[in-house]
């Protein structure tokens, strides 16, 4: 039987053994349809005696070689590097790892790459990426609307913002896997048009001119300005407005994750999936050599498994989108020494709505954000837009499931529509859907950096509503802090977690 496992699958063609007699006389009994019709040997006759000599080099060359095309698969970049398919048989956890990333999702993926991309050696550190839901049914960075804007009211958002838009625009000289089609993204340039009520006008034009300082190129209007640039706005309580010229607009989420995943995997990133549950430190003994304040193993549970499989490791980073102030809190409540100290990112359930209205804004529509706060888009060009809009503190919506509340649309989103885009009172909602921010509801702003408690964990979440955007650049960050200690790139020191315990809130104003 052997014999004829060794034929199958190197399947040279019959003429190179022997004029091809070889093919069925060397397979076993019943293995196949010969000349003889199944189980074609000659009875009575030794398969050994049949087959030529050369066959007992194949035969023991055959799984040799199979191992190594298995190894040549794993280990090189290009088709065949790697194995589009998540599936919990072909990947299970390896039991040590130098980084860990928890957390699959944009910013896990844009973490795992830059490691391996800024890595000095190749194949030098072994990075592993655990993520628990391989569908990423609930993961943010799949249910955003995929918005990409300048116009923030922080140094560090801006400059997160400028270094990805720089990623995205060029994001072939990064994330292309060679002999793979480019990456498209379905980028659609647009800019971001911000309006701002007489109350808000002050804080909006500060916003400008410090965007104008980091290089992003933002321009002002005044509501005549905004009434002929775009004469389907309301500008009746419109006090001033700014509009993104360069580097704004929107793409499509699940292309960037997918482009992270497949380069990071073509350049040796591991991947499982799995729920990371808890985190070991060192025990008495072990801290000696090992501080006690650092993290020894990662328990992983495999799915559809009671088990849970410990992995060494040398760096945590918790990349665990809307779930990281959960997964800290559980992952570290058995931990000796106490609990640590939450860390305030949590989901916040946010809706879509899709709409039809041929009348309403055409190709030029930008992506406008109301006074109101609420905020739309165009998607496609059919006459279709959608758009949403955050609900005030202390109404949020329960986020223990996905249900969209479809009134919270008719009172709350459309009657601002209508009143900023008059052809809105005509529109029709096709669907909607439902995400989570991963919000951070300290300051509603990224938390990156080390964690203020345990040396060896990373913390890379918390963007409140600009994740999906700031994940190159974040993920870059990450990487340089990881690896040099310091992020040489951009400036993003004010973002680390150490102003979580001190109290000190690093306001963005400009949250959607
Ligand atoms: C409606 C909506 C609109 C948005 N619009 C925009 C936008 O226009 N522009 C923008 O920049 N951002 C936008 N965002 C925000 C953006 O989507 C997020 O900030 C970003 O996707 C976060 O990426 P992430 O990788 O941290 O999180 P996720 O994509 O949620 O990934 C986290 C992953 O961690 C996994 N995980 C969690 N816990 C564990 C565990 N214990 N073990 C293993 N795996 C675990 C989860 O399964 C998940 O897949 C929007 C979000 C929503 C909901």
């Amino acid at each position: 039987m052997a014999v004829g496992v060794v034929w199958r699958q190197w399947a040279w063609p019959a003429g190179m053994l022997r004029g091809g007699r070889a093919l069925w006389a060397l397979r076993g009994p019943g293995a196949g349809v010969g000349p003889r019709g199944r189980g074609g040997a000659a009875p009575g006759r030794s398969l050994r005696v049949a087959a030529p000599r050369s066959s007992d080099v194949f035969r023991e060359l055959g799984p040799a070689l199979s191992r190594l095309g298995q190894t040549l698969r794993e280990q090189l970049p290009g088709p065949g590097g790697w194995d589009p398919q998540w599936s919990p048989q072909s990947c299970p956890p390896p039991e040590q790892a130098d980084v860990v990333v928890v957390g699959g999702g944009v910013v896990g993926w844009a973490v795992a790459y830059w490691l391996k991309a800024l890595e000095n050696q190749q194949h030098g550190m072994r990075v592993l990426v655990v993520e628990r839901d391989p569908t990423y049914s609930r993961a943010s960075t799949v249910l955003s609307v995929g918005g990409i804007r300048q116009q923030f009211s922080l140094p560090e958002n801006i400059r997160l913002s400028l270094f990805s838009a720089a990623f995205l625009r060029n994001i072939n000289d990064y994330l292309w896997v060679p002999n793979e089609p480019p990456v498209d993204l379905q980028f659609q340039p647009s800019g971001y048009l911000f309006l701002a009520s007489q109350r808000g006008a002050a804080t909006l034009e500060a916003g400008v001119k410090l965007q104008r300082q980091e290089g992003a190129k933002v321009a002002l209007l005044s509501p005549s300005q905004l009434k002929a640039k775009f004469p389907w706005i309301n500008t009746e309580d419109v006090a001033v407005a700014s509009y993104g010229l360069e580097n704004e607009g929107w793409f499509d989420p699940w292309s960037l994750l997918n482009a992270f995943r497949r380069k990071a995997m073509s350049l040796g990133v591991l991947s499982c999936v799995g729920e990371a549950k808890s985190f070991i430190t060192p025990t008495e003994d072990e801290m000696q050599l090992m501080a006690r304040d650092r993290v020894k193993y990662v328990n992983v549970r495999l799915p559809d498994s009671p088990e849970q499989q410990p992995i060494a490791c040398a760096i945590v980073v918790v990349a665990a989108g809307a779930w990281s102030g959960e997964l800290l809190a559980t992952a570290t409540a058995s931990l000796p020494g106490g609990s640590l100290a939450p860390l305030p990112i949590q989901p916040r359930k946010r809706y879509v709505y899709m709409w039809h209205c041929p009348d309403g804004p055409g190709l030029e529509c930008p992506f406008l954000i109301d006074t109101s706060g609420a905020y739309f888009r165009r998607e496609g060009i059919a006459g279709n837009f959608l758009g949403g809009m955050s609900p005030p503190e202390g109404d949020e919506p329960d986020t223990g499931d996905l249900e969209v509340d479809h009134d919270f649309f008719q009172e709350q989103v459309w009657p601002r529509l209508a009143h900023r885009v008059p052809p809105f009172q005509t529109l029709k909602v096709r669907s909607s859907w439902a995400g989570y921010y991963d919000y951070n509801t300290f300051d509603q702003n990224g938390v990156l950096g080390r964690h203020p408690q345990l040396q060896n964990v990373f913390v890379v979440g918390g963007f409140s509503g600009h994740g999906l955007q700031q994940a190159p650049a974040a993920g870059r960050a990450a990487a340089e802090l990881l690896l040099h200690g310091r992020c040489s790139t951009m400036d993003v020191g004010r973002l680390a977690p150490g102003r979580l315990l001190h109290g000190e809130p690093l306001r963005e104003a400009a949250i959607v």
